[in-house]
């Protein structure tokens, strides 16, 4: 059982904490990876802020990417070696859900939770128990996961780049060109430009969708959003941003809107913002408890569809390779969403950086 170093939440109003704790060999079924780079993303936050509620003491991170140092029994898809991308949705293969090719809707792996398989813990403190955040466990030197969690990938792109795409960049990019499936030339809506929202944009520029509105309430981030291929911007400090998505789109509003940010307003505003026939598409997380308002009767007398999308509704196997093929033929542009890379050690400048709302990705660089 190797010792490691990782960032442990002990609790609400704590900082994270470097501690060394024991990580369990890899059981059947199960790698053991040697983190290379963990991204920091705003669900994180929502643990740390109270807004979500998780046991403790726990090793939050999921987004990831990695070497396997150590495969377990009955392991076939991956050797000692692999480069891989982290997946905070193991999936079983065998259920309706996954056969139906929907893995991340999977009934089995989600009752993984936040223990091993079973209920088994992975880390420990002396004799206590340690979770692994959202079954992953990113903020430290190594985690154990199961197989289907681990991705390989290729072996010639970054792994801090890789990490981001283990989230961030699969529930953005995912969420238009997987769940909404949006066609070229189509209009698009993106509220909110973090690190979700731009990959959004980055989506919508891949499939070639037409106009590309970005909307927030940071200069660099909606400078970002244009550089990436927004084609206008909105800043929701001084303009209402349904008047405004009419004033750009001719008074129809857009065929998707994507909110990415995971507030109750703005999930309204983007099923407001949609023309007749349009989709609006919940990508943000939000806090526990929060419930919208909706007219039901402009969703049928306009067709307008409210939809949810969970980590893009990825085919991890599928997705993660193809994304990161993307990026190496520089038709996705994924490097200026790291905005930081820093050291574990300073993981809690992170979340100070994410409270103030101008944080776009920052991501943790473990020493090889
Ligand atoms: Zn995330
Ligand atoms: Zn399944």
């Amino acid at each position: 059982m190797p010792t490691i170093n990782a960032a442990v939440w002990n609790g609400s109003g704590q900082p994270l904490k470097l501690e060394r704790l024991r990580l369990v060999d890899p059981g059947s079924h199960e790698v053991l990876v040697r983190l290379s780079a963990s991204g920091v993303c705003h669900s994180d936050y929502h643990v740390i802020a109270g807004e979500w509620t998780r046991p403790v003491p726990v090793v939050l991170g999921h987004e990831g990417a990695g070497v396997v140092e150590a495969i377990g029994v009955g392991v076939a898809s991956l050797e000692v070696g692999d480069h891989v991308v982290l997946s905070w949705t193991p999936y079983c293969g065998a259920c309706p859900a996954c056969l139906r090719g929907r893995p991340v809707l999977c009934e089995v792996a989600s009752e993984t939770g936040n223990l091993m398989r079973g209920g088994k813990p992975r880390l420990w403190r002396g004799g206590t128990p340690v979770h692994s955040g959202a079954g992953v466990g990113a903020f430290a030197e190594r985690t154990v996961v199961p197989e289907s969690a681990a991705i390989r990938i290729r072996k010639d792109v970054p792994l801090d780049v890789a990490a981001i795409v283990g989230c961030a960049v699969m529930t953005g990019v995912g969420a238009v060109i997987n769940t909404a499936a949006v066609e070229p030339g189509a209009s698009v809506l993106v509220i909110g430009c973090g690190g979700v929202g731009l990959s959004a944009i980055l989506g919508a520029r891949l499939v070639s969708a037409g106009q590309i509105i970005a909307v927030d309430i940071v200069d660099e981030k909606l400078a970002l959003a244009r550089r990436l291929g927004a084609t206008d911007t909105i800043d929701t400090r001084s303009v209402d941003l349904v008047g405004e998505v009419r004033r750009l789109t001719g008074g129809r509003g857009v065929r998707y809107a994507f909110e990415a940010i995971g507030r109750a307003d703005t999930i309204e505003q983007a099923f407001e913002a949609v023309a007749p026939g349009g989709v609006a598409v919940v990508v943000g997380q939000v806090a526990d408890g929060v419930r919208i308002s909706i007219d039901p009767y402009v969703m049928s007398d306009r067709e307008k569809t409210l939809t949810g999308s969970n980590y893009g509704s990825a085919r991890p196997a599928l997705d993660f390779p193809r994304l990161l093929n993307w990026y190496a033929d520089g038709r996705l542009d994924l490097d200026p969403l790291i905005a930081r890379r820093i050291c574990l050690a300073d993981i809690n400048d992170a979340f100070e950086e994410i409270k103030t709302g101008r944080a776009t990705r920052t991501v943790i660089v473990h020493p090889s």
